[in-house]
């Protein structure tokens, strides 16, 4: 059984930010603030989020992916994985900066993560060290070159695939898809390219977006023309190319895109313990940890849950979709 929303849409995955985005090792010139309450303090801990998995597992989510902020800067990052590793989940992934995955990549298989995406966005070491907003040593080794090390080791490890995310930025990397590729396709065929486009939602700074803002547009009409394979993915209609040198590319595409909304299974939960029942909205949150920590029982989070679910509503979508009539939420039976 699985639980969809009053506009037919399933909600089988869903996003937790473990983690604030002003808590981070990196600054990235484009972060948006996941974390909502910016300076909320409050973070979720792994019983928690166990509690609530568990919770939405009973309603047909069994897709789980960690981000954050930083997902891996939690140093019980091992034990958030363990616990949802026990639930038979469907997939349990995380999208990280690559930190401390030399170290804990094998660990984090152990104990249940089965992909991971990393982020990479470039493959010029300056350009990295300044889209990440860290420090590239004059001597010796750069953030850039963990990263790689870090590509390697989630490998090794056995996660699979392992995603390459790259945020597109107009006069910034637009001019490096070749090069990802290329480099891409020194891993074989475990790695896909993630191309992401800009996503304005969260952002003070209108001038960035216009200033950087790519539409993949471009992009993929090239990929139609070379790819020998192409899939749409459930999952917001994403398209994978598979060029004829054997790398994957997935593009992540939400501007204005209908397809996207209409065909989004995830809800989102934020680092304090709320549900953010669209990505591209922060002013219907669902609070559970606040009752979750007095004391609620199962039922009254359920509840809580159903009440989240009520609240998606596709943040792009074609005039004439309404919501259903009665706004009761729909149950189907997994096929
Ligand atoms: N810290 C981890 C990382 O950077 O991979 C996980 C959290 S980060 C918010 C998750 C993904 O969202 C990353 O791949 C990041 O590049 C992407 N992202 C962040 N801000 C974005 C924006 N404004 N538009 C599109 N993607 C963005
Ligand atoms: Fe944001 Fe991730 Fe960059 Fe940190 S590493 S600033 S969370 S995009």
């Amino acid at each position: 059984m699985f639980i969809t929303d009053c506009y037919g849409r399933p909600v089988r995955g869903v996003r937790i930010s473990v983690n604030p985005s002003y808590n981070c090792n990196f600054r990235c010139i484009f972060c948006h603030m996941e974390g909502v309450e910016r300076r909320s303090s409050v973070i979720m801990s792994p019983i928690e989020i166990e509690k609530i998995v568990k919770i939405m597992k009973n309603y047909g989510v069994d897709k789980v992916k960690l981000t954050g902020g930083e997902p891996m800067l939690r140093r019980d990052i091992l034990e958030i994985v363990e616990r949802l590793g026990k639930l038979e989940l469907r997939d349990l992934s995380m999208t990280t900066n690559g930190t401390r995955m030399v170290s804990m990549a094998k660990k984090l298989k152990k104990a249940g993560l089965m992909r991971v995406n990393i982020s990479l966005h470039t493959v010029n070491k300056d350009k990295y060290c300044w889209i990440t907003g860290t420090q590239n040593k004059k001597s010796g080794r750069t953030r850039y070159d963990y990263l790689v090390d870090a590509i390697r080791a989630a490998i090794e490890a056995g996660l699979n695939p392992v995603k390459l995310n790259v945020v597109v930025m107009k006069n910034v990397n637009d001019d490096e898809i070749q090069d990802l590729i290329n480099f891409t396709s020194e891993f074989g065929d475990k790695v896909i390219l993630q191309l992401i486009e800009l996503v304005e939602e969260g952002f003070a700074d209108r001038d960035f977006y216009v200033k950087y803002y790519y539409n993949l547009k471009e992009i993929e009409e090239r990929f139609e023309k070379e790819a020998v394979k192409i899939i749409t993915r459930p999952l917001q209609m994403r398209k994978q190319y598979l060029l004829p040198n054997g790398v994957w590319v997935e593009i992540v595409k939400p501007n204005n895109n209908y397809e996207f909304c209409m065909n989004d299974d995830r809800i989102r939960i934020t680092h304090d313990g709320k549900f953010k029942p669209c990505l591209m909205r922060e002013d219907n949150l669902v609070d559970f940890l606040t009752p979750m920590r007095s004391g609620a029982s199962e039922e009254e989070i359920e509840e809580i849950f159903r009440k989240a679910v009520k609240l998606r509503e596709p943040f792009y979508k074609p005039s004439n979709i309404k919501p259903s009539s009665d706004m009761s939420i729909m149950y189907k039976e997994v096929a």
